[in-house]
């Protein structure tokens, strides 16, 4: 019987696992999102699926600071095809869990023009920054341009905009752990978790 064929657009995740927090962290963590386990399975089939479109060219990943670090570093380590790798640096002025306009704070320094790139970000949410970030790569003239993205939540959209290659499809609900942070914590947990909505609502963003 032939494999049933890896999909590009992301497993859907439904819910949480309260019994999954760790003790250490059941004062901060609502409920285990996506375990290591799973999470590590999926960056394996998206580097499957990265590797075989990619396999004759001189692939470009352009990963977008800082919610990208612990991804990148699962994924580029499953693609033994010929990779560059570059960062890009995009901040947006938020409020609490509220992102705001999207602004440069580094810009790519490889050669793009007339490379294929893949832009890596941690989560599509409104599709602000994924988009703010692909008109900044397109002005360097790229043969082409994909994006790739751990987390979606679809029903966040606020740009019309799909990635190409989606790792988990996530409610709406605010996570972090495996690189992504609230007010620059959480980022070290090796698992994907909802935050108690408590703990954005009474700790500073930063
Ligand atoms: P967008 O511009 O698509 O609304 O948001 C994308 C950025 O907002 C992501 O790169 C990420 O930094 C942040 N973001 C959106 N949703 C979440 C979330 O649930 N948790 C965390 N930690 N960051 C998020
Ligand atoms: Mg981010």
């Amino acid at each position: 019987m032939p494999a049933t064929p890896i999909s590009s657009k992301g497993i859907t995740v439904t819910a949480g696992r309260p019994d999954l927090v760790p003790p250490k962290w059941r004062r901060e963590i609502q409920s285990v999102l996506i375990p290591a386990d799973k999470i590590a399975r999926r960056v394996r089939q998206l580097a499957q699926l990265i590797k075989k479109d990619y396999k004759n060219s001189d692939l470009v990943i352009i990963s977008l600071l800082n919610g990208t670090v612990l991804f990148l570093a699962d994924l580029i380590r499953h693609l033994d095809i010929p990779v560059k790798l570059d960062f890009m640096g995009v901040t947006s002025y938020r409020t609490n869990t509220l992102p705001g306009k999207p602004l440069v704070t580094k810009q790519p320094q490889l050669e793009l023009s007339n490379r294929e790139v893949l832009l890596i970000d941690d989560i599509l949410d409104t599709g602000k920054t994924l988009n703010f970030a692909l008109g900044v790569i397109h002005a360097y003239h790229p043969r082409s341009v994909k994006t790739c993205v751990l987390l979606d939540k679809p029903s966040r959209r606020v740009v019309p905009i799909t990635a190409d290659y989606v790792g988990f499809r996530i409610p709406n609900h605010f996570v972090v752990g495996y690189g992504l942070d609230y007010a620059e914590r959480y980022r070290n947990l090796p698992f994907i978790g909802v935050l108690k909505p408590e703990v954005y609502a009474t700790t500073p963003i930063l």
